[in-house]
């Protein structure tokens, strides 16, 4: 009785640590749900750097090449001279410039009830560039730590643009600019300035709303509840992302999202987690969280709501708990209730 079903290729990496568990998790649990992706399995991180003596293999950059759309567990880059940072090496070859990572409140009882907000950090420019360099003073070298960032135009424009379009297209009302405009008058000037040059073009659409940076940090932390999207620079979305994953419940509650002109790519925000990893007891609603998400990206908002009613169910009916929030529920115990709540 199943209606015809277009089934979307989709670059599946288990990834290392606790990658394996969670990633199991999440694919039983979407396929169950009878999400439309076809999975093409590949390997990258510490696991592919063991086995094949690269941590990014050719055939895995062909797969995201060719479907554009990835679910990702946690890499461990290889430690040693000369190994960039594997998400980061991503990020960049993808042109992945806009990351996303959503905070809402799911587990009653924490410090804030209402939480439900969406930080859209950029994610190639900025102080990230990392321009640094020592200057020498007397006898020495290193005297003064130089460091320089640059934003162009053009991508606080996409950025922005990015943001508000975000809104429109997930019911969202308004957008907050963050920035330290009054400081970095010319650096995150330029930022604003465009923000607002594009915020204009949605009047009466989304609002608009501009946050200095510091008070933004104080005020998510007395009342997260006022903020819905954020958009802001490199570094200042790196630490007001992490800020916002501990208002809800830590790293084990957060996903993430990066997303380039036709790629997305979705992961959760924790790392591998070694000292659990085996361990058959990670969280994997991170993950499953940014699988709802990369539902919602392909446009099938109705499974993506299924997903979350169903994380929120197992959650506040069913109480289920892994030890990251108290608990001593196992990955698979996640699964089961999920596979459960979707029936
Ligand atoms: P990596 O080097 O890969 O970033 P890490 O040692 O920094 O690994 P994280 O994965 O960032 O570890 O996690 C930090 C802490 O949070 C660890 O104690 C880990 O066990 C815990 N943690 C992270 N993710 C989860 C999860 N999904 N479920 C349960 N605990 C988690
Ligand atoms: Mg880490």
């Amino acid at each position: 009785t199943s209606s015809h079903v277009e089934r979307i290729p989709a670059t599946l990496i288990a990834g290392d640590g606790i990658g394996p568990d969670i990633t199991a998790s999440v694919t039983t649990v979407l396929d169950a749900l009878g999400a439309p992706f076809e999975w093409d399995k590949q390997e990258a991180g510490l696991g592919a750097f063991e086995k094949e003596g690269t941590a990014l293999p050719e055939k895995t950059l062909e797969s995201i090449q060719r479907t554009g759309l990835v679910l990702k567990g946690p890499l461990t880059t290889p430690v040693g001279k000369g190994f960039r940072s594997i998400n980061v090496t991503l990020r960049q070859k993808f042109d992945l410039y806009a990351n996303v990572r959503p905070t809402q409140t799911l587990v009653p009882g924490g410090r804030y009830e209402n939480v439900d907000l969406v930080v859209i950090r950029e994610n190639v420019e900025g102080l990230y560039a990392a321009m640094e360099h020592y200057l020498p003073s007397g006898n020495d070298p290193q005297a003064v730590a130089y460091g320089a960032g640059y934003n162009t135009r053009t991508e606080c424009n996409r950025i922005v643009r990015f943001a508000f379009e975000y809104a429109l297209k997930n019911g969202r009302k308004k957008v907050t600019l963050v920035h330290k405009a009054n400081i970095l008058k010319i650096l995150s000037g330029l930022f604003l300035e465009e923000g607002r040059r594009v915020a204009a073009e949605y009047e009466g659409r989304v609002a608009v709303e501009e946050k200095i940076v510091d008070a933004c940090a104080m005020e998510l932390v007395v009342k997260p509840e006022q903020y819905d999207v954020m958009v802001t620079t490199n570094l200042f979305g790196d630490i007001l992302s992490d800020l916002t994953a501990g208002l809800v419940g830590g790293l084990g509650m957060a996903p993430g999202a990066n997303i380039g002109e036709t790629m997305g790519l979705f992961e959760a925000v924790h790392g591998s987690a070694p000292d659990i990893a085996g361990k058959g007891i990670a969280n994997p609603l991170a993950l499953m969280m940014a699988g709802s998400m990369m539902l919602a990206h392909v446009g099938r908002l109705d499974l993506s709501q299924r997903l979350d009613n169903a994380m929120k169910h197992i959650i506040e009916v069913d109480g289920i708990r892994t030890r990251d929030l108290g608990g001593s529920a196992t990955t698979e115990d996640v699964t089961q209730a999920l596979l459960r709540a979707i029936r």
